[in-house]
């Protein structure tokens, strides 16, 4: 159920039944030569129209940026910043808050909006609400351990995954002439490169947040090589975060508030 397809009076009648909505964030930002960059609202938006077959509940419009400054500088990146994210993100939940919301699940295609999104998971349970943080590319690695890829940390750009999603969307959004193979840029000799967020000294990761063109030549970082994406593997994590959310939501809306 889409919140924009709504007449005032029925989505009056779905908030006087029900508490629980889904708010999709994305961003518009480089994901390697070979992806476009909306990559993360493209699939977080295709998660949703699986979603709408197996569960009746209210879905917000898509926010189709968010905070992703380390990539700002690759051609076509607009990035939001926290600050702007964070207020955008808590006018739309405030304003849902207002007509009856307080179980906010937020489906995200970016890791770079999770700091701004744990801050929101704070203020909105100070005002009697609950939201949880649905990271489509992460949830999945913990539902089928092979689409981990073949890199132990959690975290992915441009990768495989990724492209396997966008190419069950569409193939054609995928630029195959353009797959490359890519060096990343360690830090120094001594802190070479662990993710696009770490370096990694005696054994140990430690968070170091540099510009991505200061990590990857490309723009793609990983966690394995896109030239291993599949269409059907990308349909695959598409319905298999589809139906855990669905069933997610049933359990969420079973808490005490
Ligand atoms: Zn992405």
């Amino acid at each position: 159920m889409r919140l924009e397809r709504l007449t005032w009076p029925k989505a009056k009648a779905y908030f006087d039944a029900n508490d629980t909505v889904v708010v999709p964030i994305g961003s518009l930002e480089c994901h390697g030569r070979h992806m476009p960059l909306g990559t993360d609202t493209m699939i977080p938006n295709r998660i949703l129209d699986k979603l709408e077959e197996k569960s009746d509940v209210l879905i917000a419009p898509t926010v189709p940026y968010g905070n992703t400054d380390y990539l700002a500088s690759f051609p076509g990146t607009v990035s939001l910043g926290p600050e702007v994210t964070y207020q955008v993100m808590y006018r739309i939940l405030d304003g849902l808050r207002k007509h009856g919301a307080r179980r906010f699940v937020i489906l995200n295609g970016h890791g770079g909006n999770n700091p701004v999104l744990d801050r929101l998971s704070v203020d909105m349970q100070e005002k009697d609400c609950i939201l949880v943080q649905m990271n489509w590319w992460i949830m999945v690695w913990d539902l089928v351990e092979d689409w981990k890829g073949d890199r132990p940390w959690r975290s992915g750009h441009g990768g495989a995954e990724e492209t396997a999603a966008v190419m069950a969307i569409d193939p054609s959004l995928i630029d195959t002439d353009e797959i490359r193979d890519l060096s990343l840029k360690e830090l120094s000799e001594d802190l070479p490169f662990s993710t696009m967020a770490h370096v990694r000294y005696k054994g140990v990761d430690i968070p170091v947040r540099r510009f991505t063109t200061d990590v990857s030549d490309n723009g793609w970082v990983g966690p394995d090589h896109p030239k291993y994406a599949t269409a059907e593997w990308g349909e695959k994590m598409i319905e298999a975060s589809a139906s855990y959310i669905a069933d997610f939501i049933e359990v969420l809306k079973k808490v005490q508030l």
